[in-house]
């Protein structure tokens, strides 16, 4: 019978059976085999079910069983789908990858056994296969005393070479996928933190993704202070693992110098058996206490732009500021290199995040100060003319629709022009700065405002006031500065108390009415004042119906 030409994918294979071994085989069997190849699809282990099956057919075992395992507990992880036990009456019952424990030992696959015949008695040919990612064994049961021939296990290691291929292609697949689940872990972060500007928020939701990706038991981020401590800013773990959250940390890679170098150095510590790590006494024992068995520790370093002008070798410097750690508890954990390398990348978007946030901060403390320094008077330090404006417009309009009397006292120094030409600008200037301290510690309520209305000018808006009230609070004010030591600290510069400085005052009280405006209180209570320094000055006048109608 003439060979049938290999097919394509026999040919691709990546350990392409040998053209004499081929021959050697039964021309029906190769025929079958060939069937099998062909039959193959993009899943391999639907290709592996169907290579079992053939192996059984071809060899007329009773039983073949393949189970496998990954060697790295990361793929693990990811359960695959099921293999096929085939028993001798073709019923089929599935027996899934096999979950490695942890602390499982490699050689304990001997001890597999197919869950549905056991077969792991006499009469069995046991075959391995081993790839770079995989233990698999294919479980064959030949009939009583008559064990494979030559041509049977000829068969035999074709079938396991055949599944050996195949199960590299899953490994890879499986790659790739952890490799893009990775990618998407860094994404979403990546996103989260270009949408938040809450540190806390992004602390957060690492802690997260990185414990469920990792399915580790217990994720940190912990900040480095000053003293080389470090506190817990955020924690995740599975609810049966004791927190660490509130504990002070002084790990040795926080206060030892040695560890500070490497830490600096930006490298990620990989611990896979704490017991077997000659930690120092200490933190083994808080290790121990938090039941840690292994773990990976990620500085968390911000770097510091370099100067401009700084020499070429002047080695960038890096701020250490904290660390990410994550923790596997109760059993030591072998840490993939995929697990191993996703830290740094995280640790790159959290230092991302946390200088974003500084900056954040910064801009807010600069818009604050700007805010602030746009509504305050330079000299007094009290409200500007401006901030009075918006105040008293605001006031005006809430009182309207309360229908509550809105107060303004209006203030002028007496004879400044005077006290300035007597005892300088400067003592003048110092002066002005009394009388705002007097005026603001007058004050007894929160809503009350006091600004420096111009030159030698204050107001103080009182919402919700009477005129009474208003004009009570306008005399114990003139009291106040008619009894206020101020001091010449100006030309004569002797520290000698000045002849006494006195103010002028004008109150308007009204209730807001919908066709005036404040200007009109304005206006009214400087009437007032006027009428203050026409009968002496150093008093309080209060404005009439008459000034109000005036000032309409
Ligand atoms: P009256 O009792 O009628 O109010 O007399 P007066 O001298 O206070 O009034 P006038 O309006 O003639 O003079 C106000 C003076 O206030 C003139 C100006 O030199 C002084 N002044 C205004 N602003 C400042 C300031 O910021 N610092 C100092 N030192 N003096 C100021
Ligand atoms: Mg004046
Ligand atoms: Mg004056």
């Amino acid at each position: 019978m003439p060979l049938i030409p290999a097919p394509p994918l026999l040919m691709a294979s990546p350990v392409p059976f040998s053209s004499q071994e081929l021959a050697n085989l039964n021309p029906d069997d190769l025929r079958q085999l060939i069937h099998c190849f062909l039959s193959f699809n993009s899943n391999p282990l639907d290709n592996i079910h169907r290579l079992v099956n053939l192996g059984r057919e071809l060899t007329g075992s009773l039983c073949a069983c393949y189970q496998s395992r990954f060697q790295t507990e990361w793929v693990e992880r990811s359960q695959q789908g099921s293999l096929t036990c085939i028993m001798d009456n073709a019923s089929q019952s599935n027996c899934s990858r096999r979950q490695l424990n942890r602390s499982e030992n490699t050689s304990s696959l001997n001890l597999l056994r197919c869950p549905t015949c056991q077969c792991q008695q006499n009469g069995v040919s046991q075959n391995w296969v081993i790839t770079d990612d995989i233990h698999g064994k294919l479980s064959m049961r030949h009939s009583p005393g008559r064990p494979f021939n030559s041509e049977q296990r000829r068969i035999i290691s074709l079938i396991t070479r055949a599944i050996a291929i195949e199960e590299d292609r899953l490994y890879e697949q499986e790659r790739q996928r952890i490799q893009q689940e990775r990618e998407l872990v860094v994404s979403q972060i990546a996103q989260q933190i270009r949408k938040s500007l809450d540190l806390q928020d992004i602390l957060h939701n690492t802690v997260r993704s990185l414990l469920d990706f990792l399915e580790a038991d217990r994720v940190i981020i912990c900040r480095i202070n000053d003293d080389g401590k470090g506190d817990i800013l955020e924690e995740a773990r599975n609810p049966e693992i004791p927190s660490m959250v509130d504990w002070v940390l002084s790990d040795p890679w926080l206060v030892d110098q040695k560890c500070h170098q490497d830490y600096l150095s930006g490298q990620v510590l990989v611990i896979e058996d704490m017991q077997q790590a000659n930690l120092d006494p200490g933190l083994q024992q808080l290790m121990d206490f938090f039941k840690v068995r292994a773990r990976l520790v990620m500085p968390i370093i911000l770097t510091q732009e370099v100067e401009a002008n700084a020499g070429d070798d002047t080695p960038s410097s890096g701020e250490a500021w904290g660390l990410l750690m994550v923790h596997q508890c109760h059993h030591p954990r072998q840490w993939q290199i995929d697990e191993i390398n996703l830290l740094p990348q995280l640790a790159t978007q959290l230092v991302i995040a946390i200088q974003q946030a500084q900056l954040y901060e910064q801009v807010q403390i600069a818009n604050r100060e700007l805010s602030e320094l746009a509504t305050q008077d330079g000299l007094t330090q009290i409200c500007n003319r401006r901030r009075f404006d918006e105040y008293l417009d605001h006031e005006w309009g809430r009182l309207l629709r309360s229908q509550a009397p809105l107060s303004l006292i209006l203030l002028d120094i007496d004879w400044f022009k005077q006290y300035n030409d007597t005892y300088g600008h400067l003592a003048g200037d110092q002066c002005l700065q009394q009388v705002a301290q007097s005026l603001k510690q007058s004050m007894q309520r929160s809503t009350d405002l006091v600004a420096r209305y111009g030159g030698e000018e204050f107001a103080i808006i009182l919402p919700d006031t009477t005129e009474a009230g208003a004009q009570f609070l306008a005399e114990q004010v003139r009291s106040q500065i008619a009894h206020m030591p101020i001091w010449d600290l100006g030309s004569h510069g002797n520290g000698s108390m000045s002849s006494q400085v006195t103010v002028s005052i004008g109150v308007a009280s009204h209730i807001p009415f919908p066709e005036a405006s404040p200007k009109l209180l304005v206006a009214a209570a400087d009437l007032a004042l006027y009428r203050a320094k026409e009968q002496g000055r150093n008093r309080v006048c209060i404005a009439t119906d008459a000034d109000f109608n005036q000032a309409e």
